[in-house]
């Protein structure tokens, strides 16, 4: 421990624009920073190993980089590069360097950080946005589907008059009222020996959705839909919590196995964004 390493290491960063910080919320020693020199909302950290109550170095300084996130947040993006006050400036030169390694969210730009879950995940939290968003979705489609419930229990007791509330909720039909005219053609091709088509989907899994027909993709809503795979079992069932849902699919016509048939007139299938996966024909 030293007062002079300590002098050295306050000089090289204020001589280098950075600020020193009041507090340490982590710890006891003295903390500086200043921006990235390119990168937006990135400012370089430096832990100088300085004790704020005895005014001495350690000669340990680390360097990191953080990204500010929309809420002033602070989310650590790099690793720590240990430096002595020697080798500082060169530490804070690689760590400006490694921004260029560090991922960024392909929805709102932010760079991403390892979150306590072990994953990397958007700084912004962007994915908070988007549950609010499904949030008052699902109660709006709750509310349709507990009158289509009552629809249908009406009809059962054949009840066929309609309160004008009902009526007025007619626009959705309930699946199991609803009519398919593509029903007719699926069920004369029926006979042809139809293909199966499987991909591989994970739990962890970034996915959105295709729409295929006819075993071509006539609609990519990436960018619109986007969900993370909670559970996949055995038989090919998939879990998906919807994260958000800008189209207007509806949840109903959302895939939910990892297999589909081809040949289809129209069905929807899993896209995985996070990682290469290829849908195949099982031989
Ligand atoms: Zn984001």
């Amino acid at each position: 421990m030293s007062k002079v390493i300590a002098a050295q290491i306050d000089n090289i960063l204020k001589g280098d624009k950075f600020i020193r910080h009041k507090k340490n919320a982590k710890g006891n020693t003295a903390i500086y920073s200043r921006n990235h020199p390119t990168a937006k909302f990135v400012r370089v950290v430096v832990d100088s190993g300085i004790d704020l109550t005895s005014g001495k170095a350690n000669n340990q300084a680390g360097v990191k980089l953080v990204y500010i996130n929309r809420q002033k947040g602070w989310r650590v993006i790099t690793t720590d590069i240990f430096a002595t006050a020697k080798k500082l400036a060169s530490a804070i030169k690689q760590a400006e360097v490694a921004e260029k390694f560090v991922k960024s969210c392909k929805f709102c730009k932010a760079k991403k950080f390892k979150a306590k879950t072990g994953n990397e995940v958007c700084a912004n939290a962007c994915w908070t946005t988007w549950a609010g968003k499904k949030k008052s979705g699902a109660k709006k489609k709750k509310t349709s589907q507990k009158i289509a419930a009552q629809k249908t229990k009406a009809a059962r007791q054949k009840n066929l008059q309609r309160t004008p509330q009902q009526k007025s909720s007619q626009k959705v039909t309930p699946k199991s009222q609803r009519t398919y005219p593509q029903r007719k053609s699926y069920k004369a091709s029926s006979q042809k020996k139809r293909q199966k088509i499987t991909a591989e989907i994970l739990p962890g899994d970034l996915v959105s959705v295709e729409e295929i027909e006819l075993d071509n993709i006539t609609h990519d809503y990436t960018g619109s839909i986007l969900g993370i795979v909670m559970k996949a079992d055995q038989h090919g069932k998939v879990d998906v919590n919807w994260t958000a849902n800008t189209s207007s699919l509806p949840e109903w016509d959302m895939p939910f196995t990892d297999h589909y048939q081809g040949g289809q007139r129209r069905t929807y299938r899993f896209k995985v964004l996070s990682r290469k996966v290829e849908w195949v024909k099982v031989v």
